[in-house]
């Protein structure tokens, strides 16, 4: 990608950003500056979302920052497959957004369903437009319905695919508690790329536990569409250990890519036609942007959002800033962390950007730790930088837990996983 160029921001003296909502007091004609009450929206109260609300308006609390998110409560995917393992309930994993609203962000509970890219205005479900100066897109991913012939939004009730967390979530659990001892679960894991790389894996994981105490005559076979997977050598040390040979990983060229769902009957054909009957069946479809950055013409052919690299300003739109799932930020997995880092950034590049500052240059972390057991974490962790215009992995940083470590050091990262969570649920809502 090649290097931004930044000087035209004070070349063009933010031309386009007079259009709404802009208040009074203005440094100079035509520039915006974050005091002066410019107006921000943020689409999306997720971990991308709620972060960038709240980092604008700690940086400028002159700033107008809107919110905008059809659910009261979100359910974090982060932890959603402890809820499967029986570890945790749904209600923990739910966070409010009252943290938000005490710092003087509103929160509007809508959907948005339209974007004026000319108008800067934003429609909402509830029949209201909404001004902006500066749009911050957080949508997270959309399911690809029937791209796996079949898999459609019915389909999806009888086969969750609980890539979402909430109602699918307890779907799925409702399954599993039904599930008699000797069934087999079968889940079904995409192509990369995709929302957790290392969430399919965990969440069989967390499900072996539950079989294990409760169901130990189970099987559980995934399907997978590639031919590795995030932390393979640690999840397989791990499966091994706790679980035997209950846990089963068929890979692309072992024919473990489905073409076709039969939710009803609850069978999944493959590549070369062979045919698998689950008991419980979980389908990880393949993904794409949530549908708000396609009406904003942020998208582009893959489904993903290219963004610059330094500020996740849209490529295509001006003034339009995307993170999270929603982007195409590789070598960056699509994480809630990498969601909470970004939007820290962008907040950050908004503020300087209202001011007529250059951004600076980013860093960002993530880690991502994956539960095998109540008492076994393993983990993966990098940091990103700038590198020739693009995100590059920074040298000699990051890793993974090492293969063959002992008891305690798994026991020891089973219990770091629990402060991320609790640490990263205050970071991004403000509350636990
Ligand atoms: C099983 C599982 C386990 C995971 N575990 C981890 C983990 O341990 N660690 C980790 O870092 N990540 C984990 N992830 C990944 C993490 O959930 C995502 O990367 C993260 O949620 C991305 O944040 P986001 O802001 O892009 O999207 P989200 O957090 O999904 O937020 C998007 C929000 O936008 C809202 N929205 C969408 N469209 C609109 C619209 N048009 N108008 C208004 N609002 C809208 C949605 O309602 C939603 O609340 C996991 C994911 C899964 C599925």
């Amino acid at each position: 990608m090649s290097a931004w160029n930044y000087s035209r921001r004070g070349a063009l003296g933010l031309i386009g950003a007079g259009t709404a909502g802009i208040a009074t007091g203005l440094a100079r004609p035509g520039i915006l500056r974050a005091q002066d009450a410019a107006r921000v929206v943020v689409v999306g109260g997720g971990f991308g979302g709620a972060t960038a609300a709240r980092n604008l308006k700690a940086r400028a609390p002159g700033l107008s920052v809107t919110l905008v998110e059809p659910a009261e409560r979100f359910y974090t995917c982060p932890f959603s497959n402890l809820v499967l393992g029986g570890l945790r309930d749904l209600e923990s994993i739910g966070h409010g957004f009252d943290g938000l609203r005490a710092q003087g962000i509103e929160v509007i509970h809508a959907m948005a369903e339209d974007i004026d890219t000319a108008a800067r205005t934003l429609s909402l479900s509830n029949g209201s437009d909404l001004a902006w100066d500066r749009l911050v897109l957080s949508p997270g991913i959309d399911i690809r319905w029937n791209a796996i012939e079949g898999y459609d939004e019915a389909a999806a009730e009888l086969a969750p695919h609980a890539w979402k967390a909430g109602a699918q979530t307890q779907l799925l659990r409702g399954q599993l508690e039904a599930m008699e001892d000797g069934g087999t679960f079968i889940l079904c894991a995409p192509e990369n790329p995709f929302r957790c790389p290392p969430g399919p894996y965990e969440r069989v994981s967390m499900i072996a536990h539950y079989f294990s105490q409760e169901k130990p005559n189970s099987k559980i076979l995934i399907l997978d569409a590639k031919d590795a997977f995030s932390k393979r050598g640690l999840f397989e040390e791990g499966w091994a250990a706790l679980y035997g040979d209950m846990i089963e990983w068929v890979g692309r060229s072992g024919d473990g890519a489905i073409t076709r769902v039969d939710a009803e009957a609850l069978e999944v054909t493959t590549e070369f036609g062979q045919v698998h009957k689950a008991d419980v069946l979980n389908i990880v479809p393949p993904q794409k942007a949530g549908f708000i950055a396609e009406r904003a013409g942020v998208t582009n052919e893959s489904g993903w959002v290219p963004v610059n690299p330094i500020t996740f300003e849209s490529e295509q739109v001006e003034g339009i800033y995307v993170v999270g799932d929603a982007t195409i930020a590789a070598p960056m997995p699509k994480s809630g962390f990498c969601a909470n880092a970004q939007a820290k950034v962008v907040a950050a590049a908004i503020v300087a950007e209202l001011d007529g500052q250059d951004p600076a240059d980013p860093v960002w972390i993530n880690t991502c730790y994956s539960l095998i057991g109540p008492e076994y974490g393993i983990s993966v962790a990098d940091v990103y930088r700038i590198s020739d215009g693009a995100i590059a992995v920074a040298p000699e940083t990051g890793g993974v837990s090492p293969t063959g470590a002992s008891a305690a050091f798994r026991a020891n990262e089973a219990r770091y996983a629990m402060g991320w969570y609790a640490s990263i649920a205050q970071d991004t809502w403000g509350t636990v």
